[in-house]
């Protein structure tokens, strides 16, 4: 066997200059040689700490195995009993956090860890081009809803019609996805992919009904007296915002609008789409989470030619994903690290002319455990802007939450359901992802589905054996 090489194999991308003009994917993914050449770095280990770090629990070895011996229909296969979107997964998920980071291969120094998500990447875009005839099931145990077509909701449907359940998944957009669809910009999720991996859903026998927005075209005691069981699973996309003076100035964003109206509503192909986005030369993106990279990424995609980002604490602290921080940089993005806005400057006409900030400190640990970013005083500065764009977080979407006042929720305004089986305080009522742990991951939010469907599948189950022995 060839010597294995310390480095991860490299992954072909679109130059740095060129893709900041483009919403085109950066990643390329690997050629099957290549694919080949990073599994060859697996060591297989039997105990695959890798495996317990992936919160879907992929059976990461066996699947690296069979594209080692050129087995892409065997790779598929050990994926496809843990995921029913790899191909998003291997897109977008913080492998450098889970599975890669404690990938033994990684813990020695000379080493770098192997490419899981590469790899997985890889497998499902195989899977992708040679689609299999989904498996005839019969769809006789019983009607489950599903309200909210995020990765959550998307997992928990997928799952159930392969248990043989009658599922409807209720959405309230236009299109099926959530975040995957709405959210990540095309370059880091082309939207062809997350619709491939939704369609594959639906062959399983999903229906998807879009624009159904429980709580107001359809309300949750109807749908508790269609259906057997209930998943809700419907976010938490509610923006938050800085609420400091000029908020309501022309050119100032929440970053949910931002990016909806590029990715769903196409403003970057104006005018053959009719949603807009007024060009800037100069924007501030607020924020350092992924959402803060996809607004300034797509703002100089747009044609901004000065992106700065504002984030409080400084780059140690950066809660975005590695790679799309390297991204950014390598696109010509611009940081003001310990920076927070104070005030939004406008012009006569109501336009944003400026953005106010203010230079921060790092003090004692909060309850994040991140230290206290704090004002130091007289450090005003002024970044000339003509659109702001403020990515600092999301609270629950509240449409459904509102008219369903039973439904317990926590001091955060999340609904409370139990960590181990999804159960909400209403029997036959389960949720899970966002709406639940409040904005975190795709996989996190899968992994809530795989729990919700099993435990969905056993209520029903039993409820049915009652109604029999009664
Ligand atoms: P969502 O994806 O939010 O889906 C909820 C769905 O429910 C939506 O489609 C919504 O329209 C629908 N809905 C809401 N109310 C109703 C109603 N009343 N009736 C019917 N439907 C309703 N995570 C990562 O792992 N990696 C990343 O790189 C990453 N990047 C991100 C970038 C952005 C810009 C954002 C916003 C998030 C990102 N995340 C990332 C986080 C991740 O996308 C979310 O954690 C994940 O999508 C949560 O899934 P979910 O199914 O719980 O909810
Ligand atoms: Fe392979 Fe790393 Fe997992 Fe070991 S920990 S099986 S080397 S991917």
């Amino acid at each position: 066997m060839a010597k294995r090489s310390y480095n991860k194999t490299p992954i072909r991308e679109q130059d740095a200059e060129v893709r900041s003009h483009n919403f085109k994917e950066v990643v390329l993914g690997y050629t099957m040689e290549e694919g080949n050449l990073e599994a060859n770095r697996c060591l297989q280990c039997k105990d695959a700490p890798c495996i317990q770090h992936c919160p879907v629990m992929i059976d990461i070895p066996g699947f690296i195995k069979q594209i080692k011996e050129g087995d892409m229909d065997g790779a598929r296969k050990v994926i496809a009993r843990y995921s029913n979107l790899p191909a998003i997964c291997g897109r977008v998920c913080p492998q450098e956090k889970q599975c890669e980071m404690v990938c033994r291969l990684g813990q020695s120094k000379k080493f770098e860890p192997v490419a899981i998500g590469k790899l997985e990447r890889l497998v499902a875009d195989w899977s992708l081009d040679h689609p299999e005839e989904p498996a005839d099931i019969a769809h006789d145990k019983g009607k489950v809803a599903v309200v909210g077509s995020g990765p959550s909701g998307l997992t928990v449907a997928g799952d159930l019609a392969n248990a043989g359940y009658d599922v409807t998944v209720f959405e309230a957009l236009s299109k099926a996805g959530g975040v995957l669809s709405y959210g990540i910009p095309e370059f880091r999720l082309p939207k062809t992919i997350v619709q491939k991996e939704i369609d594959q859903i639906s062959a399983q026998g999903v229906k998807i009904e879009t624009d159904a927005i429980v709580g107001k075209t359809i309300t949750m005691d109807e749908i508790m007296s269609d259906f057997d069981a209930c998943y809700i699973g419907v976010g938490a996309g509610t923006p938050n915002f800085m609420k400091i003076p000029g908020t309501e100035l022309n050119g100032v964003y929440a970053s949910s609008e931002y990016l909806t109206r590029i990715n769903l509503m196409h403003s970057y192909e104006f005018p053959k789409y009719d949603t807009p986005i007024e060009p800037a030369k100069d924007v501030v993106v607020i924020g350092g989470g992924n959402v803060a990279m996809d607004c300034a990424r797509s703002a100089r995609r747009l044609g901004a030619e000065k992106v700065t980002v504002a984030y409080r604490r400084s780059v140690e602290e950066l809660p975005a994903r590695v790679e799309e921080y390297h991204h950014s940089v390598e696109e010509g993005i611009d940081y003001s690290w310990l920076t927070s806005p104070i005030e939004y400057i406008g012009d006569e006409n109501g336009q944003l002319s400026g953005v106010k900030c203010i230079k921060m400190q790092l003090g004692e640990p909060d309850d994040s455990g991140r230290r206290r970013p704090e004002p130091i005083p007289g450090s005003e500065f002024i970044i000339p802007a003509t659109t702001a764009i403020e990515a600092i977080g999301q609270g629950a979407n509240h449409v459904l939450l509102d008219t369903f006042p039973e439904l317990a929720t926590n001091k955060w305004g999340y609904i409370d359901a139990d960590e181990e089986t999804c159960a909400t305080s209403i029997p036959g009522v389960f949720a899970g992802g966002d709406i639940v742990t409040g904005a975190a991951t795709v996989i996190l939010a899968m992994g809530a589905g795989k729990i919700a469907a099993k435990e969905i599948d056993q209520y029903i189950t039993e409820k049915k054996a009652n109604t029999v022995n009664n």
